[in-house]
């Protein structure tokens, strides 16, 4: 088998064989093809897409191309969590020590965050003391011993997804839905768990804007997942406005532990209940016993339990208290009177990351006590300069860049507009 080959039967339409499409994710992985072959092939899978049988088979190529954790010997039942990622999405920091203290096992392998969207290793760490750099097997005792663990995506699960998909970034072929499922289901399968909640976000803070476009993936996952021996539960839900009222790390580390203390009525604590209930039924385990986990404290106490086994000081962080706090903080006020239409994602993504919340390259630091509160959602009234936003800022000159370019992501409307549910379909 060469290379040459292989791309001239994906530049032709033809079908490749299980073996091609391992030849290629060994390549990639190893290095001994070149970048440039490499991306001559993604363009040319993104123009003749990958029919089903050949998707499963490069995500089991891509799988097997590095280390898959095995994690048959957890208790069952064991759940995987993964969101296609948006802005203010710290569903995570809930759902796990949640569904942990309602008897699932999770292992979770977590990104750092990228552009607009914020990654759960991030928010985490601005936890003083905690630790994300658990291997895989570390993080899999402790999983034993509490329920739950989360760590850094190793080098060594789907190294080829991790070359390939760095080439993606640089030749405008991320968006091929073939290439989004394999690389992420490739990852799924890697880390060892048997099923997923996989929640894919649609709207302007995600990398699917419309309904149908984030349709068309969350099929293509749980067809694909299906073919390679994953149960995966795709729930579509909302990004078209920050979810929750945090967007950057601490901030959002501070809201998740709202939650957990049993704050149930936001719109962001409803957001967790739903995911939970769809977990829980995903694991056969009773839907309705996260909402008494949340009101009775275990889930919080599973939650300590969890940030101490990971390296918090909980002396230092009680209730939140001793996270970092920025020097700044600005209201920005409602420039009129109005019900809100729109609180636009993506806007609000933009000024987090510039304010330092986030990355606009993957080697760049992050600021952990930056960041954005959302003070309105899409239906809810608003009077002239009652704020709106409220701006978190290392300096002042930032703050005030921050609070013009948040009302440009801010519409009114003269008549009630309607609130936006989170959950918007599940194909
Ligand atoms: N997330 C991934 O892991 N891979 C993609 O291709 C897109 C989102």
């Amino acid at each position: 088998m060469n290379i040459l080959e292989i791309l001239a039967k994906r530049r032709d339409g033809e079908v490749h064989q299980p073996e091609e499409l391992r030849f290629l994710a060994r390549g990639a992985a190893t290095g001994e093809i070149p970048d440039y072959q490499l991306a001559a092939w993604l363009m040319a899978a993104y123009l003749r897409p990958l029919s089903l049988p050949e998707t499963a088979a490069l995500t089991l190529a891509l799988a097997d191309s590095g280390r898959r954790i095995d994690l048959s010997d957890l208790p069952e039942p064991l759940l995987d969590k993964h969101s296609t990622g948006g802005v203010g999405d710290k569903t995570s920091l809930v759902l796990l020590p949640l569904l942990a203290s309602c008897g699932v096992t999770i292992v979770k392998l977590s990104g750092r965050g990228l552009g607009i969207t914020g990654g759960t290793l991030d928010k985490i760490e601005s936890v003083p003391g905690l630790r994300t750099d658990l291997t895989p097997d570390q993080a899999k005792e402790q999983a034993r011993k509490i329920g739950l663990a989360l760590c850094g995506q190793s080098p060594d699960l789907a190294p080829a997804d991790g070359v390939l998909y760095a080439l993606r970034d640089v030749t405008a072929t991320v968006g091929s839905v073939p290439l989004i499922v394999s690389s992420i289901l490739s990852k799924k399968l890697a880390g060892g768990s048997p099923r997923v909640l996989l929640d894919v976000k649609c709207g302007s803070g995600a990398f699917r804007h419309s309904l149908q476009e984030a349709t068309e993936l969350a099929v293509a996952l749980r067809a694909v997942g299906t073919e390679v021996g994953l149960e995966v539960r795709p729930v579509i839900t909302d990004m078209d406005q920050p979810l929750g009222r945090t967007v950057g790390n601490a901030l959002e580390v501070r809201e998740a532990l709202e939650v957990l203390r049993g704050e149930l009525d936001s719109r962001f604590a409803r957001f967790c209940l739903e995911l939970a209930a769809r977990a829980l039924a995903l694991c056969g385990l009773d839907a309705a016993s996260a909402e008494r986990a949340l009101r009775s404290g275990s889930a919080l106490e599973r939650a300590l339990v969890w940030l101490e086994a990971q390296g918090a000081d909980l002396r230092q962080f009680d209730e939140g208290r001793g996270l970092p706090a920025a020097p700044v903080v600005r209201e920005v006020p409602a420039p009129a009177s109005g019900w809100v239409d729109r609180v636009d994602a993506r806007t609000v993504g933009n000024v987090a990351m510039r304010l330092g919340a986030g990355r606009l390259h993957k080697s760049d630091r992050i600021d952990p006590r930056v960041g954005v509160e959302v003070l309105v959602a899409v239906g809810s009234r608003v009077e002239r300069s009652h704020p709106v936003f409220r701006v978190h800022a290392a300096s002042e000159p930032d703050a005030v860049s921050a609070q013009e370019s948040l009302l440009r992501g801010l519409e009114l409307s003269e008549t009630p507009t309607e609130r936006r549910p989170t959950v918007l379909l599940e194909p």
